[in-house]
């Protein structure tokens, strides 16, 4: 490490010495006690592309219900996606209960990264993330936010994502030998709190003096981003059939969108393709308004109708009691669904 690159990894730690938020998968800075790699794992996973605030609540029920990677992996694929539901992403609750399984096998988490790396659903950046925080080892942890604290200090103009290259080659620059655990921690804590996308708060930053962005002016410009694609806006129908106080349910297929949660019956609309339009039997449907949900690769309206039968309308399913709905699990895109037509029906 260079003078100028030891002198920003110094300077943060002492910065996270007194400032690292408190959450509840973290141990204080400079803890002795190695963190448990089950929990750095599971709120990895839990964090990509949500909040901390969104994924509190979902951590505490995980850690009480499920208390070791052994019991979670004892859990029902079903229980995990249930439990997981609201968190989107759910090929990552998929991924989190094979991840669990083949650890218990193992006997715990592999500690060095590239073993982690083999794992079910670890990217590059959670095998180093929990290489680095639960096992002190030395690894470079780039997510969202590091890549913007370090696009800002070496002013890197390159537009991501062809710039994430760049900005990895700075950021293994300035990881320290030592502490690298804090030190990736506080890197997503600066980013998360002051080094933030919109509004950066330099007069607050501890590395303000080491910044090349900052010198230049208007550091919130950084990082470049390529212009993105609209998204595909898709067509589908959802279809509520009710039955005396019951709505049927299916299990989506293992593959593509939302696979393998419980649903709403639909028309086989996909991020590629508009739905058919068909409902699943023939009937009086009656049409209750429609829904906006935007997926990672497209835009999705749904239409909701919904029938009354006296029988099942044949195919895999289930009956389930309308009034206790919360506890299917459904994916939000059918929580919103369902609350449409609870908020119309007689
Ligand atoms: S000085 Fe400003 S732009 Fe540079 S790292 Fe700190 S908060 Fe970010």
């Amino acid at each position: 490490m260079d003078d100028s690159a030891g002198v920003i990894s110094h300077t943060l730690l002492a910065w996270y010495d007194g400032h690292a938020r408190q959450l509840p998968w973290r141990l204080p800075p400079g803890s002795r006690a190695a963190a448990d790699p089950y929990r750095v794992w599971l709120s990895e996973v839990m964090l990509q592309q949500t909040t901390t605030a969104a994924v509190a609540p979902y951590f505490a029920r995980f850690v009480e219900r499920w208390p070791t990677v052994q019991a979670l992996a004892a859990a029902s694929e079903e229980e995990v996606m249930a439990a997981w539901a609201g968190l989107g992403y759910y090929s990552r609750a998929r991924n989190l209960v094979k991840c669990a399984r083949e650890v218990a096998q193992l006997g715990g988490f592999p500690d060095q990264e590239e073993d982690l790396r083999k794992l079910p659903g670890l990217g590059a950046y959670t095998a180093a993330a929990v290489a680095a925080i639960a096992f002190g080892r030395r690894a470079v942890v780039v997510d969202a936010n590091v890549e913007r604290v370090v696009s800002r200090l070496f002013a890197i103009e390159e537009p991501l994502p062809a710039a994430r290259k760049q900005i990895r080659a700075a950021a293994e620059r300035i990881t320290p030998q030592q502490r690298t655990g804090d030190f990736a921690q506080a890197m997503m804590d600066l980013g998360a709190t002051i080094c933030t996308a919109r509004e950066p708060r330099c007069l607050l930053c501890p590395l303000q003096a080491d910044c090349m962005a900052r010198a230049q002016g208007d550091p919130a410009r950084l990082p470049v981003k390529a212009p993105k694609k609209a998204k595909p806006q898709r067509q589908g129908t959802a279809f509520w059939i009710e039955r005396a106080g019951e709505v049927w349910l299916v299990t989506r297929s293992d593959k593509g969108m939302l696979g393998g949660m419980r649903a709403l019956p639909d028309d086989g609309w996909s991020a590629r393709a508009d739905g058919s339009g068909d409902p699943p039997v023939a009937g009086q449907w009656q049409d209750y308004g429609a829904i906006s949900h935007v997926f990672t690769h497209a835009a999705l309206t749904l239409s909701v109708r919904r029938l009354d039968v006296a029988d099942a309308p044949g195919g895999h399913g289930e009956w389930w009691p309308i009034s206790a709905l919360d506890e299917a699990g459904l994916p939000t895109l059918f929580t919103k669904a369902a609350r449409l037509v609870l908020a119309q029906r007689n």
